[in-house]
């Protein structure tokens, strides 16, 4: 075992190369495993256009769900960051136009949160707040909480994450705060965890926006 936690190999696997951490416990909590492929003998036509495969007509699997499908049903190959493919792999049209939403989170959004936010932070039910810095880390594994005191939050035991709004803007949609339930390490016992905009909170109200989506994509990896 390496002695850098953060420290990556290549594996190849049947749908390409990938890179992934070298240590299993260190796995973003944003991947998702490699599907099992359809075996050859359970598909002998397209699961999009019913073409039947044969010499000619080859089959191909898509790699983000395993289906098995003609070249024109899955010719696109595009980069699949969540399984940590280093190259762009082929993929379903159904797969690809979920990949290609989340191009954009790892093209955008995930710079926002590693990038991080003023906040106001209220640590459960307490009277004082602290105005801290709050960030996604390297690794995406933690939330880093920074201020006069500092502490993290691991992102796998959130149990509840909810986007608060304010009232007040147009449309009254802008992000405005952020309440989570956590339970810390080595405890069974949920905290609870409140985050507000500061004065100044254009930034901040990005990185909501930005964590709000992350929460999407962990609560879809939690129940595919
Ligand atoms: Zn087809
Ligand atoms: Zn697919």
């Amino acid at each position: 075992m390496s002695s850098v936690p953060d420290g990556k190999k290549l594996i190849r696997s049947p749908s390409g190369l990938r890179m992934v951490p070298e240590n299993g416990a260190f796995h973003s909590p944003f991947s998702l495993d490699e599907p099992r492929w359809v075996p050859d003998r359970e598909c002998s036509r397209c699961m999009q256009c019913d073409t039947k495969f044969d010499f000619i007509r080859r089959k191909h699997h898509c790699r983000r769900c395993g289906r098995c499908f003609c070249d024109k049903c899955c010719s696109k190959k595009l980069p699949l960051p969540r399984m940590c493919f280093v190259d762009p792999v082929r993929q379903c049209s159904d797969c690809s136009l979920v990949s290609q939403r989340e191009l954009d989170f790892y093209d955008k959004q995930l710079k926002v949160l590693l990038g991080g936010g003023t906040f106001v932070v209220t640590l459960g039910t307490s009277e004082k707040n602290e105005t801290m810095t709050c960030r996604l880390s390297n690794n995406h594994r933690y939330l880093f909480l920074d201020g006069e005191s500092h502490f993290e939050v691991e992102l796998t035991r959130v149990s509840s994450l909810q986007i608060l709004t304010d009232p007040n803007s147009p449309g009254g949609s802008r992000a405005s705060g952020m309440l989570l339930q956590y339970k810390p390490m080595g405890s069974q016992d949920p905290e609870q965890l409140r985050l507000e905009t500061a004065q100044d909170h254009k930034g901040a109200a990005q990185w909501l926006t930005a964590m709000h989506k992350a929460a999407k994509l962990l609560y879809e990896s939690r129940d595919p």
